[in-house]
């Protein structure tokens, strides 16, 4: 059977949905923020967490840190003092994800943190790299 330019074009084309929806893709859910009063929560900041398969209070504590303010963890909620702006919190979720869960080697988030020491260590389960973490909470 042949085929012209155009029709070939039109299955490579056809192909790359099954390509895509190999591999699952990493989601994380987007931050809930809202504001009361003069504080800044993160309503479902235990998904968040859990999505990144990281501990809670590692998270919380280098948002404090980033965001420059104090806070608590209750329930499945996070609350910072004072009014941050929603930008800002998403930016240091994706700054923690890009640090502290995604890949350098493969760019897959199925890592883990490991503590030697004094050092911290991010071990990838998909390609099986070890990369130090410079900063540790
Ligand atoms: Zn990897």
């Amino acid at each position: 059977m042949l085929y012209d330019y155009d029709s070939l074009l039109k299955r490579a084309k056809e192909k790359i949905p099954d390509i895509m929806s190999d591999g699952e893709r990493f989601q994380l859910p987007e931050a809930n923020v809202i504001h009361e009063g003069r504080t800044t929560i993160i309503r479902n900041f235990a998904d968040i967490a859990s999505a990144m398969r990281r501990d809670r209070t590692h998270l919380f504590k280098y948002l404090l840190r980033e965001l420059g303010t104090s806070g608590d963890l209750a329930d499945t909620r996070a609350i910072f003092q004072g009014v941050v702006p929603e930008s800002q919190i998403k930016d240091k979720i994706r700054t923690y994800l890009e640090k502290y869960v995604i890949c350098g080697v493969c760019g897959r988030p199925d890592t883990e943190l490991i503590k030697e020491g004094r050092t911290t260590q991010l071990r990838c389960h998909a390609c099986g790299a070890i990369l130090p973490v410079k900063t540790a909470i």
